[in-house]
């Protein structure tokens, strides 16, 4: 095996951490600290601020969670560190990495708080004493306020995609908590870009921070394709084992993340009839090596390997590769991919990403000058029409190769003894030749694509949508209007005069229903109620739980408007009635999938 450039990145043994925080990181399977880990971690130990430029996929959790827990005293009773997550889905993300890397720090515990959760269990689980905490700004402001969170002894503060929390209008109550907390408390702050009121708290309130930002270097790889696809309904393994069907490749290399994945995977894609083997930093260069030369010399198609594993790789025969989990960082994508395209030739190279990765690939767009394209996955008619091709020839391929004197005669008696018909004879064989790989495969239920993939379908186009970025239109007037195109227009029993204001309200229902505060449109805020625009075609299990969700100490008791009518009314199971409502040429959505990105599917929130 040729090796490129040897990297400087040092062992996850040699940066300081504590021993039980060591074997946890040893037992995830992680090889080596990715590039914010290796510039985060060693600063924060020595307890230094830190403002770090990173995304999401770059291994930040564990580039905070790491040392700052290395520092916790476990015995001790009070919060020692808070993180601040702008949803509710990230802070029970993050808590559970927290839990994993702490997991053999004996007595520490680890609670996320958010809204939408009874404020009685979070009362209850307060009482334990936990030593980290991971909430939304809203809830654990909450909690500051009711006495019922105390950060005396607080040590330090991490404040996760800070630009996503100004986004979802949380800023205010990011500086409220920092000035709850001791002077001498040590800051990091995380965030994917630096807008101004990002950058003004980090000066204001971070003292002499080591700046961190991952580089992307350039690299041209003209002659490879690169495709995306994106992670939606469809589990992983089965959108890899359909592109496998149909993408003519000679050899492949799969990256992932950890050492365990390489194994899984490679097992997997064997029992799939593949032939793949793993290549890991836990097996030894001569076992590294075996498997390299078997593919150099076609006994073997497919390796699953790691970064640190596929380093230098030279194999010409590989033909694609597939960035199965998403890789740190832009470097080390122009990495993985050079693994295809050796010597000139072309190359083929596939990425797989979850909308909340959206921003990485990109950073890697921006960093390669290259555009990435969008990819479908093969359907079941794209499979079949492979199986036949691929059948079709095997069948010349034998007619042409083969002495078939004695099978033409077996098939004669037969046809003759049978009076059948030849082609129905030929037809029977074929079926019995591809039993197990039936010409046509069964019907993939298709996952219904997200609401972003509808769009981009439709304009060819995956950029952020025209309301991208923009806040939720918010109105102050009374006038009530009806509802855009594709939106309803809901009563929520909360107002001005409870205290309530918009970002309130945005928060509380992007949390709870897991809808996109982008999808959130018009609020009108009244004394005692307000109004409020949302997809249209809401569960009827998700309007149960928006009901019953807390804004300023009221719960919202939300219902549709009729604009008819000043009363409000309750909501059907709207996904079942039709609407004589003004119609866009849209196809209709249930607002979970229209509104709810695939990773927050599982839990609902709220802060
Ligand atoms: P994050 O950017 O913190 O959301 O992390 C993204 C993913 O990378 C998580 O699934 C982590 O488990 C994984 N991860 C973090 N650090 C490493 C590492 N050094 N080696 C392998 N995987 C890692």
């Amino acid at each position: 095996m040729s090796t490129e450039q040897p990297t400087s990145t040092p062992l996850f043994s040699e940066l300081g951490l504590a021993a039980p925080i060591l074997k946890a990181v040893q037992e995830a399977g992680y090889e080596t600290p990715s590039p914010i880990q290796a510039q985060s971690i060693a600063p924060l130990l020595e307890g230094r601020d830190l403002l770090g430029q990173a995304q999401t996929g770059t291994g930040k959790t564990a580039a905070f969670a790491l040392p700052l827990l290395s520092r916790i005293n476990a015995k001790a009773k009070s919060p020692q560190m808070l993180v601040l997550a702008p949803t509710r889905e990230l802070a029970i993300q993050v808590a559970e990495a927290i839990q994993t890397y702490a997991r053999h720090l004996k007595g520490l515990h680890v609670l996320p708080i958010y809204g939408g959760q009874s404020m009685g269990i979070q009362l209850r689980q307060l009482q334990r004493n936990p030593q980290v905490i991971v909430g939304t700004p809203g809830r654990v402001l909450d909690h500051i306020r009711r006495g019922t969170l105390r950060l005396g002894e607080l040590q330090s503060l991490v404040l996760d995609e800070a630009d996503e929390m100004l986004r979802m209008g949380f800023i205010d109550d990011v500086e409220t908590i920092l000035k709850e907390t001791p002077d001498e408390r040590q800051v990091a702050l995380f965030s994917a870009t630096m807008p101004g009121p990002v950058h003004r708290v980090a000066k204001r309130y971070l003292k002499d921070p080591i700046e961190i930002r991952i580089e992307t270097k350039t690299s041209t790889v003209d002659t490879i394709n690169q495709r995306y696809w994106q992670v939606t309904g469809t589990h992983k393994l089965d959108a890899l084992t359909r592109i496998l069907e149909v993408e003519d490749f000679d050899a492949m290399i799969i990256f992932v993340r950890t050492k365990n994945a390489t194994s899984e995977l490679a097992e997997k894609l064997e029992a799939r009839g593949y032939s793949s083997s793993p290549i890991n930093g836990d097996m030894n260069q001569a076992a590294r090596e075996k498997a390299v030369d078997r593919m150099k010399k076609g006994k073997l198609d497919i390796l699953v390997a790691t970064d640190v594993a596929a380093r230098g790789l030279d194999i010409p025969r590989i033909s694609h590769v597939v960035n199965y989990d998403v890789p740190y960082d832009t470097e080390s994508y122009v990495h993985r991919i050079g693994r295809t395209g050796r010597a000139g030739r072309k190359g083929e190279a596939i990425l797989f990403i979850s909308p909340r990765e959206k921003r990485m690939l990109f950073a890697i767009e921006k960093a390669t000058r290259q555009t990435i394209t969008k990819m479908q996955l093969p359907n079941s008619e794209d499979i079949a029409d492979r199986r036949v091709m691929q059948f079709n020839q095997q069948l010349s391929k034998t007619i042409e190769s083969q002495d078939l004197a004695f099978f033409q005669n077996v098939v004669n008696d037969y046809q003759q003894e049978h009076e059948a018909d030849p082609l129905e004879v030929a037809a029977a064989l074929a079926y019995l030749v591809q039993k197990s790989r039936p010409l046509k495969p069964v019907k993939h239920v298709e996952a219904r694509p997200a609401r972003r993939e509808r769009e981009s379908r439709n304009d060819n186009s995956d950029r952020p949508s025209r309301r991208e970025g923009k806040p939720p239109r918010r109105t102050n007037g009374s006038a009530i209007r009806e509802a855009e195109a594709g939106m309803q227009t809901y009563r929520v029993e909360v107002g001005r005069e409870h205290g309530a204001e918009a970002k309130n309200l945005v928060g509380a229902i992007a949390n709870e229903a897991g809808i996109d505060s982008k999808d959130i449109g018009r609020i009108s805020l009244q004394d005692n109620y307000s109004t409020i625009d949302l997809p249209e075609g809401m569960p009827k299990d998700l309007f149960q739980q928006l009901r019953k969700v807390w804004v300023c100490n009221k719960q919202l008791e939300i219902s549709l408007m009729n604009l008819n009518s000043p009363e409000p009314r309750e909501q059907g199971d709207n996904s079942e009635r039709p609407r004589k409502a003004k119609r866009s040429g849209k196809p209709r959505t249930r607002a979970r999938d229209k509104a709810r990105r695939p990773s927050q599917r599982r839990e609902a929130k709220k802060d």
